[in-house]
C-alpha cells in the first residue's frame, strides 16, 4: 500500500492537479464515458505537460501500482481507468498547432477530435478520424481510426507522421519513420501499450465543406437495402463514404414526424468530391427503394463530425461487440435482418467500410492487420437508464453470436470490451509476435497493461 505522504510528494512535483478520493472533484474526475464502468482509482494525475507525465509514469512504476492512461475516456471497455491505481488524465493537454503551409497538425495527447477539427477547419483542412467529435485523439489514433474519411484518406494512423512518447522507464522519445521506426510501427494500431503519447503529428488533407447526411428505408426492406448497399459501396468512388446502420429514428427535425421512433435501416453518407457531381453520385441512392427519407446536404466538415454528439453523450450504459468483415454474404444479411431490430432508442449496428485508401497500406506496414477486410461491423447496445443494462447487453451478445461466424476472425481493438488474450491475438494475427517483441524492448514489466494488452515476449 502506497502511503499518503508518497501521494503528497507526487502532488508537489506536478504542475497539474492530483485528485484523490477526498477531493470535491474526485467523483466527476473518476467517471468515464461508459456509465457501466464504475472504478475508483487511488488518485488521478491531471497532467499539464510532458514533465508532469514523466513524473506520473515514474510514480506507479517505482511502487508497482496499477497505471491507466486517459485521453477522451471514450473506451467502451473502460480502459482508461482502474481501481486503486493511478490514472494519468491528459485532458488538460490540448495544445494544437495547425500549419497550413506543410498541411500538418501537432496535437497534444489530451485533445479530442473536435479540438483538432476546429483548429484545422480554419484552413479548409482535416485529418481523418471517426464519426464523433468528443472521442479522444489518443485512444482512437493508437487503435487505428476508422471514420467518414477512411475510404478516401485511409485510417487515422495512415496519416500519423510522428509522435512524442513518455516510455515506461520515464524517458522521452520522438518517433517517426526515421526515429525508433519499430515503435512508430507499433503505435500505429498497437494501442496504448508502448508509452504515453504526449503529442501527435498528423498529415492534413483538403476537406472543407462536405455533402453528407442519412438516407433511410423501412426495416421491412432491410435485406434488399443491404444487398444493394454492399454492391453500391464496393463500386463507389473513394470520395464517397457511407456506413450502413440499423437505428430508431430520433425525434429531431431532420426527419419527418411520421418516421420518429420507428426502427429503420439507413446509410450515413459523406461525399467530399466536387460539389457539382453530388447529384449524379446520389442519383442511384435516391432511386433505390425509393427511400423513406433522404436528408443529404452541404455542411462544413466539423458539423458532420459532431452530427451524432448530442445523441451519444457521456453517462449512458454502453456495451458493444464487433468483427471485421471480408464479405457480406446473403446468409449474413439474413442474420442481420433477424437480429437488427434495436431494443432501445440509441442502440444501433454500424458497418463501416474499410476499403478504398485503407487497402493502400499493407497488413504488415503498421500494427493494424486487417487491411484486406471490407467492413468493421459493430453492434452497440446503448441506453441512459441503468435498468436497461441487461436488455442492451443481452441483445448485443445474441446479435454478435449470430454474426461472429460470418466475420474475418479478429476485430477492431477500439470496438472491444474485455474479451481476453485470444481475441487480442486474433486481432493482430501475425503482427502480434512483432508487437510483443517491441513491447519487451520498451515495456518489459508491462507497466502499460490497462489496454487491449500485448504481453512482452519472455
Ligand atoms: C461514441 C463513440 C463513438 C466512437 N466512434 C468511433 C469511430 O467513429 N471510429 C473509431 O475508430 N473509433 C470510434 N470509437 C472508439 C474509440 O476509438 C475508442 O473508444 C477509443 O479507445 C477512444 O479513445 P479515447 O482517447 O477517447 O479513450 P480513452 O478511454 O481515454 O483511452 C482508450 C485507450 O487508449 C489509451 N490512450 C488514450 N490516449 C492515450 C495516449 N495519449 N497515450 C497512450 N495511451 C493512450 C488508454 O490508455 C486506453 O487504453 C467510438 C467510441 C465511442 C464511445
Amino acid at each position: 500500500m502506497t502511503d499518503t505522504s508518497a501521494f503528497d510528494g507526487l502532488r508537489s512535483r506536478l504542475r497539474g492537479q492530483l485528485i484523490e478520493p477526498d477531493d470535491a472533484d474526485y467523483e466527476a474526475a473518476r467517471k468515464v464515458f461508459n456509465a457501466m464502468i464504475d472504478r475508483y482509482p487511488r488518485a488521478i494525475a491531471r497532467c499539464v505537460d510532458v514533465a508532469d507525465v514523466m513524473v506520473a509514469v515514474d510514480f506507479p512504476r517505482e511502487r508497482r501500482l496499477m497505471l491507466a492512461v486517459r485521453c477522451g475516456g471514450h473506451n467502451g471497455g473502460g480502459l482508461s481507468t482502474c481501481d486503486n491505481g493511478l490514472v494519468i488524465d491528459l485532458s488538460r493537454m490540448k495544445g494544437i498547432r495547425a500549419d497550413p503551409q506543410t498541411r500538418t497538425v501537432h496535437a497534444q495527447g489530451g485533445c479530442t477530435w473536435g479540438d483538432i477539427d476546429h483548429a484545422t477547419h480554419a484552413f479548409g483542412l482535416a485529418c481523418p478520424s471517426g464519426i464523433i467529435s468528443i472521442t479522444g485523439v489518443g485512444g482512437l489514433t493508437l487503435g487505428g481510426g476508422i471514420g467518414h474519411l477512411s475510404r478516401r484518406c485511409g485510417l487515422t494512423i495512415d496519416n500519423l507522421l510522428g509522435a512524442d512518447l513518455v516510455l515506461a522507464d520515464g524517458s522521452f522519445v520522438s518517433v517517426g519513420p526515421q526515429a525508433h521506426p519499430d515503435l512508430y510501427w507499433a503505435i500505429r494500431g498497437g494501442g496504448g501499450n508502448f508509452g504515453v503519447v504526449t503529442s501527435f503529428e498528423f498529415r492534413l488533407l483538403p476537406v472543407d465543406e462536405v455533402i453528407a447526411g442519412p438516407t433511410v428505408w423501412p426495416y421491412e426492406r432491410a435485406a434488399e437495402v443491404l444487398r444493394w448497399y454492399r454492391d453500391f459501396i464496393a463500386n463507389a468512388p473513394r470520395e464517397l463514404n457511407g456506413f450502413f446502420t440499423f437505428l430508431k429514428i430520433p425525434p429531431i427535425p431532420l426527419f419527418p414526424d411520421a418516421l420518429h421512433e420507428t426502427i429503420m435501416c439507413g446509410v450515413v453518407w459523406r461525399w467530399s468530391g466536387p460539389a457539382d457531381s453530388a447529384d449524379e453520385v446520389f442519383a442511384p441512392v435516391r432511386a433505390f427503394g425509393p427511400p423513406a427519407h433522404h436528408a443529404v446536404g452541404a455542411m462544413p466538415y466539423p458539423a458532420l463530425q459532431s452530427f451524432f454528439d448530442p445523441l451519444y453523450c457521456t453517462g449512458h450504459q454502453w456495451y458493444w461487440r464487433a468483427d471485421f468483415i471480408d464479405g457480406l454474404s446473403d446468409a449474413a444479411i439474413e442474420q442481420h435482418v433477424a437480429h437488427g431490430r434495436v431494443p432501445t432508442a440509441l442502440s444501433t449496428m454500424h458497418l463501416y467500410p474499410i476499403d478504398g485508401a485503407v487497402h493502400d497500406t499493407g497488413c504488415h506496414d503498421t500494427a493494424f492487420s486487417y487491411r484486406t477486410s471490407k467492413w468493421a461491423e459493430v453492434i452497440v447496445g446503448v441506453d441512459p437508464d441503468p435498468d436497461k443494462k441487461t436488455l442492451i447487453t443481452d441483445w448485443t451478445r445474441r446479435y454478435h453470436d449470430a454474426m461472429h461466424g460470418y466475420g474475418a476472425g479478429g476485430t477492431y481493438v477500439n470496438f472491444m470490451m474485455d474479451e481476453g488474450q485470444e481475441r487480442v491475438q486474433a486481432t493482430y494475427r501475425d503482427n502480434y509476435a512483432r508487437l510483443a517483441e517491441v513491447k519487451r524492448r520498451y515495456d518489459p514489466e508491462n507497466l502499460f497493461h490497462v489496454n487491449q494488452n500485448i504481453r512482452p515476449t519472455e
